[in-house]
């Protein structure tokens, strides 16, 4: 309605005269334009304001098909929040206060009316309506929003103890609205025995003054015997002048299942920090949001300064190629596990190699959220394996290979000849001369230190991609790969020549060696490695033969 156009009044009046006195004193009106609407029972009044729009409602409580307030109530039922004025007959204080409560704006006694009067009653009440109509307004969203949140309402009168709640905070607790009494001591007595010292510890400094809200977290005895966790908030609205709270509201909120899972979370926290492994726990970019004491244990790392950056500004040794890494996010990124060996850095520079497993984590909706690490150092475990692997393959004195392993060696290089043609491998057998008489004139152990002398020659001629095997006492087998019968000899007689230059001073004597070397060469037309090696062999013989401390190649 705007004052400023014309108001729309229904009259529901079934007495003609007062009727058009009312028309009359609405005409007289100087500043406002009203527009009647005239009906002469209660079932056409609520007709008409069904049918148009009306500003406000004049209504007599005697008509024909209603009497008294009853009428007042039908039309509060039907106008809603329509601004009603009762037109009296009669000055009855009582009874006009019974028409308020009835919900009726105000009430005028027909007798005392001037044109005046009514379109301030008119004002009045309209302006009055609309207050109600926002004051209703607001507590309906205010109601619908502690619906929504699930929350429950408290309102407490601290000198008295009442305490005014909302359906929702008794229903939290098992109860029907009407069930639990408005007393603070209803909820007192619901109150866990433990969780006192921590509403008081909220509620005290609050009541004083001291702190701006209240907010505690305890449990509350549901109706069915378990408890439920509550967190409650509010503060003091209301103070006397001494300062002393006297109204406070605030809510509850249901936690239980927070609470549940806080619980849960503590409880896998505390299994993580027992295990040996290290678990880290990043963002999907990889930034730290939690470690276990095992990583700390593992890395050196801190956890406080390691919270927020990425594992590879910590423990990145370089080790890796760009493709390792990359190899490794394309896996976690598709959502799979990566499992693989990493050689990291710990923070004190030292190199060690662990066991990693990252597992992506997602949420409900299937994205990745997280990325979990499992970390084992396995540098020793490395160790151990390598040492075996070289007990397993080499032998004690000089570090060759041993026979088994010079052969599953030299069958690669063979297999390697069928795959390709082109490919060939010279082979050498190689006897010391005489060497009996070495351990016979100078003991055992001058034997081996001339075996080991020997060994240094080889080694000191060797390509790295020559292969060395000791395969009996004082009897060596050397491949040379994709080398020819030349350059095997030229390879051979150097070692030959140099062992003859070199002899070897032991306790003041001088012990000369010499070697005899049989080639033979591995290619396309190669049986077996096996008999190559025959071959070899032969040729060792040949040299032996003929005089020894020389070269023979296999023909
Ligand atoms: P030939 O020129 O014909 O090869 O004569 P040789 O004496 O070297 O040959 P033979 O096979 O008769 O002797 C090999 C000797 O090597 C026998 C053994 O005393 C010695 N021998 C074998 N293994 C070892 C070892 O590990 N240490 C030492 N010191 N001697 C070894
Ligand atoms: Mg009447
Ligand atoms: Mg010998």
């Amino acid at each position: 309605m705007n004052f400023a156009t014309s108001c729309r009044v229904l009259l529901i009046e079934d007495e003609p005269s007062d009727a058009s006195l009312v028309r009359q004193y609405l005409k007289a009106s100087r500043h406002f334009q009203f527009e009647l609407i005239w009906t002469e029972s209660l079932a056409d009044g609520i007709l008409a304001f069904s049918q148009q729009n009306i500003d406000v409602v004049l209504l007599d409580l005697s008509l024909p098909d209603s009497q008294g307030l009853d009428t007042v109530l039908h039309i509060r039922k039907a106008a809603c929040t329509l601004p009603i004025i009762v037109l009296t007959g009669h000055d009855d204080t009582e009874f006009a206060l019974q028409a308020l409560d009835c919900g009726a704006q105000d009430y005028l006694v027909k007798s005392d009316i001037d044109t005046a009067g009514l379109v301030r009653a008119i004002r009045y009440a309209m302006s009055r309506a609309s207050l109600e109509r926002r004051l209703y307004e607001s507590e309906q969203r205010m109601s619908l929003a502690l619906q929504g949140a699930e929350l429950g309402l408290w309102d407490w009168h601290i000198p008295s103890g009442k305490m005014i709640s909302n359906g929702l905070w008794a229903k939290m607790l098992g109860y029907a609205p009407d069930e639990i009494d408005t007393h603070i001591d209803s909820w007192a007595v619901l109150v866990h025995p433990d969780d006192w010292p921590t509403i008081q510890a909220a509620q005290e400094p609050h009541l004083r003054g001291e702190t701006e809200f209240y907010s505690a977290d305890y449990r509350l005895k549901h109706k069915l015997g378990h408890w439920i966790w509550i967190h409650s908030a509010g503060r003091v609205l209301e103070r006397d002048s001494h300062g002393q709270a006297i109204r406070a509201v605030g809510i509850h909120q249901n936690i239980s299942q927070r609470k549940a899972s806080e619980l849960r979370d503590h409880l896998l926290v505390s299994a993580l920090e027992t295990v040996e492994h290290g678990v880290v726990i990043t963002d999907i970019d990889a930034h730290i949001e939690w470690v276990n004491q095992a990583f700390e244990t593992l890395t050196g790392f801190n956890r406080n300064e390691v919270i927020g950056l990425r594992p590879n500004e910590l423990v990145k040794s370089g080790e890796q190629n760009p493709n390792f890494y990359q190899e490794l996010w394309a896996t976690i990124l598709a959502g799979t596990t990566w499992r693989g060996e990493i050689v990291n850095r710990r923070k004190n520079g030292e190199l060690y190699i662990e066991e990693l497993v990252i597992t992506p984590v997602k949420d409900q909706q299937g994205c990745i959220r997280h990325f979990v690490g499992v970390k084992q150092d396995i540098s020793e475990r490395k160790q151990i394996q390598t040492e075996l692997w070289e007990l397993a393959t080499t032998d004690g004195l000089t570090g060759f290979l041993n026979r088994r392993h010079f052969m599953t060696r030299l069958e690669d290089e063979f297999a390697r000849i069928q795959r390709n043609s082109q490919y060939r491998v010279a082979i050498l057998m190689l006897d010391l001369d005489h060497f009996k008489q070495v351990n016979d004139n100078h003991g055992h152990q001058a034997g081996d230190a001339v075996l080991q002398q020997f060994a240094d020659i080889i080694r000191e001629e060797l390509r790295k991609i020559d292969v060395v095997g000791r395969l009996g006492g004082e009897e060596f087998a050397i491949f040379l790969p994709d080398a020819d019968t030349e350059s095997a000899q030229v390879f051979a007689e150097r070692l030959r020549q140099k062992l003859a230059d070199t002899p070897l001073t032991i306790n003041e004597q001088t012990i000369g060696t010499t070697v005899s070397i049989g080639i033979a060469l591995m290619d396309a037309d190669s049986i077996t490695a096996d008999s190559v090696l025959i071959q070899a062999d032969q040729a060792l013989y040949a040299a032996k033969e003929s005089g020894r401390d020389r070269v023979r190649i296999w023909s």
